[in-house]
């Protein structure tokens, strides 16, 4: 006999822990399916270790930045080692803190991959579980092109397995992972060649972002090959790696290449036909606004559906699920507008709403933009100057910004406020009536003219 609950999450990541807890919160039954380690790909191979190492980079450009403020340096160069060991720490001590998080939510772990006996049943190893409402959060996994000798190369995951720096790195890609490991991998001591199939990174953001983050990461010293496609990868006699590129510019010799082309999502192993549940062409679940899959009961959140992938995202779509199956809010659900967006760079870019192109496309001539420029005052004495840039489009005679735009040193800590204002609606008025705190980069946000 199986063993029954009210809601039982596929996938112990950012969504699934999040839905489990709220749902136990509001009294469900509740258990918890996880093939690997607590705390999913944000947690062991995503944004926490990421963060560290962005944070080490950073490190790395104000020591370069301190002579300018009149500091002598001895400096003795980076130990990898040491950080990975603190890196690894931080996030098994996160993966142990996962464990009293469901012990005292009262959420049963079941340990184990999961897969579909039917549309209200999961069997993990020789057991059975079932519940009235089944919550995929399987998440997703790097994709690997199909050339030959890709299998030299590494993904995001082998990245966080790198027990040195490698000297030489190749990364293929064009999304956040590429641009923010090719930052990280730079300030650290790697020689990064960027790999970009088209004519830009970053695809889906603002053009001015996409443009201003390709001249940053040149002029730090990355070099940025775009139109060029690896077609194939092989190991030299030497152990380096050589790259059969098409394209205009020819990639070196290289000691690691590191896919960074997109994820794809963990379905195949759900056996989702069983249950019936259909699947878009790349596999991964749709849903409809309120996560339901096409199947009642079986509902799917985060990275394996089609939707942002980013762990607030997850919890946020999990949390608002279990308020409306067991928190009597019937219409709770997550509107997947204004969602903000940080990608770790050097510096850093904020995003959130509209870019100008979709604003042109869905207001025309009614869109106004702001935008401005400047060197930050921290940059007055260094030798790198990277330039701040910001923009705001507005809509309407009434100027409502629809998308804030933002690249430079600090932008990642200032757009969560900003957010709240742009999703409640704010005017450009209502950033020109807000008294600005001098002096900081964020004041100009509330003084563009
Ligand atoms: P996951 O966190 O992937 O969790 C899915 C879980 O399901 C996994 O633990 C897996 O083992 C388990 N599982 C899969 N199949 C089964 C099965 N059949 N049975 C049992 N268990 C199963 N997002 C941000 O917001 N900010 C960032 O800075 C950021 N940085 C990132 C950096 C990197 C390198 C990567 C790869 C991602 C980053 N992300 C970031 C994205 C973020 O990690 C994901 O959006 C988030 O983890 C998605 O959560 P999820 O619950 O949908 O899936
Ligand atoms: P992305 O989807 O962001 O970018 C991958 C890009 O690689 C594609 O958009 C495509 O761009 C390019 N590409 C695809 N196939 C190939 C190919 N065969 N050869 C060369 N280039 C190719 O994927 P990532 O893997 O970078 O990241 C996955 C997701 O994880 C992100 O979308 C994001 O949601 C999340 N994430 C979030 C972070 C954050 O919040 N800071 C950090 C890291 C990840 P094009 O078509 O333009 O060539």
């Amino acid at each position: 006999m199986a063993q029954h609950y009210d809601l039982i999450a596929i996938g112990g990541g950012s969504g699934g822990l999040s839905v489990v807890e709220r749902a136990a919160r509001h009294g469900a039954r509740c258990a918890l399916i996880e093939a690997a380690r607590l705390g999913g790909t944000c947690v062991n191979v995503g944004c926490v270790p990421k963060k560290v190492m962005w944070y080490a980079a950073h490190l790395a450009h104000a020591l370069d930045d301190a002579p300018g403020y009149g500091f002598r340096l001895d400096y003795f160069g980076f130990d990898w080692q040491k950080l990975k060991l603190a890196r690894d720490r931080l996030v098994s001590d996160i993966n142990e803190w996962y464990l009293g998080y469901l012990a005292e939510a009262g959420v049963t772990l079941i340990r184990g991959l999961a897969r579909f006996a039917d549309a209200h049943t999961l069997a993990v190893g020789g057991e059975r579980y079932s519940a009235d409402h089944i919550v995929i959060a399987t998440g997703g996994r790097p994709q690997v092109p199909d050339v030959p000798g890709a299998r030299f190369g590494i993904t995001s995951d082998g990245f966080f397995e790198l027990d040195a720096c490698p000297a030489r790195v190749a990364i293929v890609g064009s999304g956040y992972i590429a641009v923010e490991l090719a930052g990280m991998l730079h300030a650290l001591g790697a020689e990064v060649t960027l790999l970009v199939r088209k004519d830009q990174v970053l695809r889906s953001f603002d053009a001015m972002l996409r443009q201003q983050l390709l001249e940053r990461l040149r002029e730090d010293g990355i070099t940025v090959l775009t139109h060029t496609q690896v077609r194939a990868v092989a190991r030299l006699a030497s152990g380096a790696l050589s790259l059969h590129c098409e394209g205009p510019g020819s990639a070196p010799n290289v000691n690691a290449v590191l896919w960074a082309i997109g994820r794809e999502p963990n379905t195949d192993a759900l056996d989702l036909p069983v249950a019936g549940v259909t699947l878009n062409p790349n596999g991964s679940i749709p849903t409809d606004p309120y996560q339901n899959t096409n199947v009642p009961g079986i509902y799917a959140i985060g990275d394996v559906t089609e939707r942002f992938h980013l762990t607030p995202v997850a919890i946020a779509a999990g949390r608002r699920l279990a308020d409306r199956l067991f928190g009597g809010q019937p219409e709770r659900h997550l509107p997947y507008a204004n969602i903000p967006t940080v990608v770790f760079t050097h510096p850093p870019i904020g995003a959130v709403g509209l870019t100008e192109e979709e604003a042109r496309r869905q207001y025309g001539d009614a869109v106004r933009i702001y935008q401005t420029r400047f060197r930050p005052m921290y940059h007055a004495f260094t030798v790198r100057q990277p330039q701040t840039v910001m923009k705001l489009v507005c809509i309407g005679p009434e100027e409502k910004i629809v998308g804030c735009h933002l690249i430079g040193e600090g932008v990642d800590e200032m757009l969560q406020g900003f957010a709240v204002a742009i999703r409640m609606g704010a005017t450009k008025r209502d950033f020109d009536d807000t008294v600005a705190i001098h002096p900081t980069s964020a004041e100009e946000l509330v003084t563009m003219r």
